[in-house]
């Protein structure tokens, strides 16, 4: 079956509320290539939305989910609980960033992540209040889709919101926002709306990734930091996007020098395989009573031992550093675009969370119409890109870490002819 006629079977059958970026049918994918019901190749520069940073069918992720199907699929592990659970914990609670004692919860996925953060940082601060920020995103689900600082489509039709929970502009100096500005909002709503002693968390992404891949200062997290040690508040790092390697670091949050108090995890955890985790001070994770957390799939066998052998291959195949080094070949493809493409308005990202925004020349808005236009350039080249932003203007380049070189080029050119034709027939 083609994939005009599974299209039209998913328009009859699908929810029209779930959104697809391309009408291509996945039938089998390889490391950085997937190929569709056609039997057409495509290169993915989208690895699910940032999740197989090793890419697909990563064989050492494949063997150790292998295994585990061979010994057992699922208990629950509040029901009979399994040492792979414990030890993964353990490796969390080394491997995020935070000189102290650490715990861990594992969930299904980064908007129950999110979520339950909320909840502990609830339970262990006994106050309501949440402080999120305009541009971010935390989920779909009530508590999720509340701090989640765009509208249409997350918020549109699905009111009220959550009570309790704020926004402050996030500071992106290339929209004229400061961090001076984002600093006198916070101070504005201490004053005018929430009093500092009943918030419970500020929570904040490392670097914005649906709102447009911008990366917060690291003067800014200090400044929040300083703010919410001031207070009592829980610093929540979302690092659901942003995690393993994806930015040249394990944590975006290294990069910063800034400790948060709570991470949340979830994407690139499993390579492919449903796992997120709350991880953070010990107090806090013990703050919530005994069956306060949980969840009948949360940390699934299955997924588990695929996020153990994705631990491994990052640390084996030094994807931080590939990162560095695919990113940095990137934005230099980029930049010596920059003359052929008057749309470029600027050219982003630590390591290997890039991105490329656009705005019509002259005017300096938004170019929402361009950057789709490219979009479907490439991917009729063969190339699967994806837009983020809350203008809908940026394109983000999220290919698995683990791309080879020759196939990471034939995407560079790809991503040069479709921006060169571009251009020249705006
Ligand atoms: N937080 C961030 C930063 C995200 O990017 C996402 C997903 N795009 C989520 C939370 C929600 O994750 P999920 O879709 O797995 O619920």
């Amino acid at each position: 079956m083609g994939n005009a006629e599974l299209e039209a079977r998913r328009r009859q059958a699908v929810s029209r509320a779930v959104g697809v970026t391309t009408e291509i049918y996945a039938v089998r994918a390889e490391n950085a290539e997937i190929w569709d019901a056609e039997g057409r190749r495509y290169i993915d520069f989208a690895a699910g939305i940032a999740v197989v940073n090793t890419g697909h069918r990563h064989p050492k992720v494949l063997a150790a989910v292998r295994e585990q199907l061979d010994r057992f699929t699922h208990t629950c592990h509040q029901v009979v609980p399994y040492e792979t659970y414990v030890h993964l914990a353990e490796r969390l609670n080394a491997a995020v960033p935070g000189d102290f004692a650490k715990k861990t919860v594992f969930v299904t996925t980064g908007a129950e992540a999110t979520e339950n953060a909320v909840k502990i940082a609830r339970a262990a601060t006994g106050r309501a209040a949440v402080i999120a920020f305009a541009g971010g995103f935390h989920g779909r689900t009530f508590m999720g889709m509340s701090m989640t600082g765009k509208v249409a489509p997350y918020k549109t039709g699905f009111g009220p919101m959550m009570p309790e929970v704020y926004h402050l502009p996030f500071p992106v100096a290339l929209h004229g926002v400061t961090e001076e500005d984002a600093l006198a909002a916070l101070d504005r709503l201490f004053k005018a709306d929430v009093d500092p002693a009943r918030v419970a968390a500020f929570i904040v992404e490392p670097v914005q990734g649906e709102g447009g891949f911008y990366e917060a200062p690291a003067a800014f997290l200090r400044e929040l930091r300083a703010i919410a040690d001031r207070h009592g508040i829980v610093l929540v790092a979302d690092e659901v996007q942003t995690g393993f390697a994806r930015t040249g670091r394990l944590f975006a949050m290294e990069r910063t020098g800034v400790t948060a108090d709570l991470t949340t995890m979830a994407k690139g955890l499993g390579g492919g395989f449903p796992i997120a985790a709350v991880t953070g001070r010990a107090e806090l994770m013990d703050a919530p009573g005994t069956g306060g957390l949980g969840g009948t799939y949360g940390g699934n066998p299955l997924a588990v031992a695929a996020a153990h052998a994705v631990l491994d291959v990052i640390a084996e195949e030094d994807l931080c550093a590939r990162a560095e080094a695919l990113g940095a070949r990137l934005k230099q493809r980029l930049h010596s675009l920059a003359g052929a493409v008057p749309q470029i308005a600027d050219i982003r990202g630590p390591g290997f969370m890039n991105a490329v925004e656009f705005t019509h020349p002259g005017a300096g808005t938004p170019a929402a119409d361009f950057t789709n236009a490219v979009r479907q350039r490439a991917l009729a080249k063969g190339l699967i890109l994806l837009s983020c932003g809350v203008y809908g203007n940026v394109i983000r380049f999220l290919a698995p870490l683990t791309i080879p070189d020759a196939v990471f080029g034939e995407a560079l050119d790809i991503i040069e002819a479709s921006l060169r034709e571009c251009a020249a027939e705006a």
